[in-house]
């Protein structure tokens, strides 16, 4: 990696970037394929090869390489928040997962938040004994249904009867719990359950067993099975107006549960949101590693105020071979963040949060004040807008409005 030649780039800052605090670690491996998906993931299915194993050591050697590297070049760490995502991090062999998180554990602070994906198939003793031994605090848990109705729609590996298990294994052991759940996921013609009936289903159970809840609207990806399915018409994807019913029945329930809904897709009962993905949405520079794996960097820039603001963001190589190979090798193309991207980022992540858009954060990173870039979109909406001394945010009622009002930024900032 060479990041002198990096810095060499015209147009690229050649100060320090800022300190970064937050690290995410990708594990592209999944025992299947979902017929939704479209992360970057192989299956074991598709590619047995990459499952042995000696695959899985050197894939998690060449990250702890890259983290000893990247973390010295940009001067990152220690993380306060740790995030093993995927792919599905529960498929890796317990030696190996242990070797991965002992690897990671000096560049966590004391009390850092580390949280670790996990399928419910791949959740076991073995694996929850290894991960209690070590600093890992959360775990997240990718449900998605627990429906009998809609599972075989999703073609996830395991069954609604493995998600149950796994939720209740899980209760057994101190981590901070979540799990990830779809709403919309496409129907056979003619079935007499509803969107909200099968989303409630799934979303009672977990209400009572889980203080946090990541509930997905369900989008339908090109070239995917699920997209295929639809196009042939042996699924029907569900109306604008059934997902509203269904999002509005859902914020009811998990109300009731005493969960807040802290972002758009998150609601959490009081203490327990995800210090990570906050982090994320207010867009705090963060280090990816591993293969697919993205870095958000930023930059102060004192001498050139067209810069100020501006980030880079690096995408880790996705051949998985060549990743092994070298890890450290810095990606190319490297992506240069303009100003005013980087400003339309900061608005989008910020109102999708109940906290909002940190007003002070981006009058230092930016050198502005948000009120007065958009002073058109924040006026039409101020009946769903809210003010504070720092910050400015949609009411959480008013979350289905996010596109339209972010459309109107967009065009503003134009
Ligand atoms: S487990 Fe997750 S990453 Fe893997 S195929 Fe299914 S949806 Fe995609």
């Amino acid at each position: 990696m060479n990041w002198a030649a990096l810095q060499d780039r015209p147009g690229f800052p050649k100060t320090e970037p800022f300190p970064i605090k937050s690290l995410y670690v990708h594990i592209p491996f999944c025992a299947g394929r979902c017929s939704y998906c479209d992360f970057f993931s192989i299956s074991a299915q598709d590619r047995p090869q990459f499952f042995s194993s000696e695959h899985e050591l050197a894939y998690v050697e060449a990250v702890l390489e890259q983290a000893r590297l990247w973390t010295e070049a940009l001067k990152a760490g220690p993380f306060a928040t740790i995030y093993i995502g995927g792919g599905t991090p529960s498929v890796l062999r317990e030696r190996v997962l242990e070797r991965l998180v002992k690897g990671l554990e000096p560049y966590a602070t004391n009390g850092c938040e580390w949280t670790i994906e996990a399928n419910p198939e791949s959740v076991d003793r073995r694996l929850l004994d290894v991960l209690s031994e070590s600093k890992v605090t959360r775990i997240s848990l990718g449900v998605q249904t627990l429906s009998h109705e809609v599972w075989s729609v999703l073609r996830r590996v395991g069954s609604v009867e493995d998600s149950k298990r796994a939720i209740e294994l899980v209760r057994e052991y101190p981590f901070e719990l979540s799990a990830d759940l779809l709403l919309g996921i496409p129907l056979p013609q003619g079935r007499a359950e509803t969107v909200e009936d099968i989303l409630l289903e799934s979303l009672a159970y977990l209400a009572e067993r889980m203080p946090h809840i990541s509930l997905y609207d369900l989008t339908l990806e090109e070239g995917t099975a699920l997209q295929r399915q639809v196009a042939c018409g042996a699924l029907i994807i569900p109306s604008a107006d059934e997902m509203a019913e269904a999002r509005g029945a859902a914020n009811a329930l998990l109300a009731e549960h005493g969960f807040r809904r802290y972002e758009v897709s998150n609601y959490a009962r009081p203490g327990h949101e995800c210090r990570h993905n906050e982090a994320y949405w207010n867009m705090e520079p963060y280090l990816g590693l591993g293969s697919g794996a993205v870095s958000t960097i930023q930059y102060p820039d004192t001498d050139r105020p067209s810069l100020l603001g501006a980030m880079i963001r690096i995408t880790g190589e996705k051949d998985i071979e060549q990743y092994v190979a070298a890890p450290a090798e810095l990606p190319t193309p490297v992506e240069y963040i303009d100003r005013k991207t980087g400003l339309f980022e900061f608005l989008m992540m910020g109102f999708r949060t109940a906290r909002g858009v940190d007003t002070r954060r981006i009058a230092s990173l930016f050198g502005i004040d948000v009120a007065q870039v958009i002073p058109n979109s924040l006026a039409r909406w101020s009946q769903e807008i809210i003010r504070s001394e720092h910050s400015i945010a949609l009411r959480p009622r008013s979350f289905d409005i996010l596109n339209r009002f972010l459309v109107e930024c967009l065009e503003e900032l134009d």
